[in-house]
């Protein structure tokens, strides 16, 4: 997720992996909860990894064994079911509306992409050549929105890398936000007084090429996450009552369990001084069958917010607006986060179809970045006017809801900083000169003698 928010601190500490009997038989430290496990035993009941009623693809039939009944509910759109019948010909409807079946099967190498689309020669080689780097993961839900024959899918250049990523340009740093130097305990970023960045995973469904955070997502190493860490920034929270937001990000936080997201959630509000809580996610975009009745069941328990990343009005499946759909009807408000990105979504066409299509399932359109330098990034940043001339044509055409606030995230902590077109055009005498969405300049009374009294007190 694209969030930040800081100040300056240790950087990560040494990885301690601790289990707590609150959790079962899970340890927290865990960058891939799912990738490792055998499939549940449910899973394989007829002994060819088909679910019950595994035979009738198509269908789901009443005794379908699901981790989650609730799963079974989630509607399967076309596009789905061609990537799963082209892809995945044993798995079930069962298997495919499963949120932990979709974790098992991402797509991981340039084999599994191949059974999905037909990847360009630079597109293989970059694959191959990855090594340490982002690595790719889609889910086969999220990669059923991929045209299979378009190299310059807007959804695949998110999601498949190319050799470009290889360039380092000028600006361009692993951490650009200086969120590594913002920590007073390993995974909390407090730059602000009252609010704070929680990340308590480095997992995510999908792996987005431009992530700001592409240094720790994916990756084991020094980024760790794990029961102990979380306790020692929960308490630095109860000991810093300054703090009143928290926004839980990662990775994706959506993709630890509900029990972990449950006893999280239940820790923060029992935190006085902690009145609103935030999570930030892909998951509902990507891979909206974990959007579940019994997970909504419980974050209507604690009441957060959620900004949902979304890139490309392709994204907006009936499987999403279903996953939108629960989520607000759980009482979640839901906002947008977009990063501005070339080819995917750089003209204000398609980010005003982007806007209107999340306007319609609900979720408020929130920001739209400028993309962060991180390495390799240079071919997906456009420039920032490119940026103004989208809200440019956005503001008064259409409706003010659907209208974002574009930012820059300053290099190296400086926070989010807006960028709006110039309204204001000068000032006559008395009068302010204003332009509106269409051109047209207008007079505002605006006596300078008036503002110099409110500025000294004398009205
Ligand atoms: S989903 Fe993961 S990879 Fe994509 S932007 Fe968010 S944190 Fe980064």
């Amino acid at each position: 997720m694209k969030q930040s928010n800081n100040p300056a601190h240790a950087g990560p500490t040494k990885p301690v992996t601790v289990s707590l009997p609150m959790y079962g038989d899970d340890t927290c430290e865990d960058p891939d909860p799912l990738g490792t496990r055998p499939p549940h035993p449910a899973h394989l009941k007829n002994g060819n990894g088909k679910g019950a009623g595994g035979t009738s693809r198509g269908t789901i039939e009443s005794n379908d064994t699901l981790s989650d009944p609730g799963e079974a509910a989630m509607v399967m759109s076309d596009g789905a079911r061609r990537v799963r019948d082209l892809a995945f010909p044993d798995a079930t409807d069962a298997e495919w509306s499963d949120w932990k079946w979709q974790l098992r099967n991402r797509i991981r190498d340039e084999a599994m992409l191949a059974r999905i689309l037909r990847p360009t020669m630079i597109e293989r080689r970059t694959i191959a050549e990855l090594g340490d780097r982002l690595p790719v993961g889609i889910t086969p839900y999220y990669a059923s929105t991929i045209n299979p024959n378009d190299p310059a899918d807007p959804v695949r250049k998110t999601m498949v890398p190319v050799e470009t990523e290889f360039e380092m340009s000028a600006g361009e740093q692993a951490d650009p936000l200086g969120e590594d130097a913002d920590m007073p305990v390993p995974g909390l970023v407090h730059r602000y007084p009252d609010r704070v960045l929680f990340l308590v995973t480095s997992f995510c469904a999908v792996y987005c090429r431009y992530c700001t955070r592409s240094r720790l997502v994916g990756k084991t190493g020094e980024y760790h996450f794990n029961t102990a860490q979380f306790e020692r920034a929960l308490d630095y929270l109860r000991k810093t009552p300054s703090v009143r937001d928290v926004l839980i990000s990662g990775g994706d936080p959506l993709t630890m369990h509900d029990g972990r997201i449950d006893w999280l959630l239940g820790e923060l509000r029992s935190i006085p001084h902690i009145d609103f809580v935030r999570i930030g996610t892909k998951i509902p975009c990507v891979l909206p069958q974990r959007i579940t009745p019994e997970f909504c069941a419980m974050l209507k328990k604690h009441k957060p917010w959620m900004s949902i990343h979304f890139m490309h009005p392709n994204e907006l499946t009936p499987e999403v607006a279903e996953a939108c759909g629960r989520l607000m009807d759980a009482g979640v408000p839901l906002g947008s986060q977009t990063v501005l990105t070339q080819g995917v979504n750089d003209d204000a066409d398609t980010m005003k179809r982007l806007m209107h299509g999340l306007l319609k399932i609900r979720v408020r359109p929130y920001y739209i970045y400028q993309c962060d330098p991180i390495p390799g990034s240079r071919h997906f940043r456009v420039p920032v006017e490119k940026g103004l001339e989208i809200i440019e044509a956005l503001r008064g055409h259409t409706t003010g809801y659907a209208v974002p606030t574009f930012v820059i995230d300053g290099p190296g902590g400086g926070g989010k900083i807006p960028l709006m077109p110039n309204y204001v055009i000068g000032r006559e005498g008395d009068d302010i000169l204003l332009r509106n969405y269409a051109g047209e300049v207008f007079r505002y009374p605006d006596p300078v003698s008036d503002l110099s009294g409110v500025a000294s007190g004398r009205r």
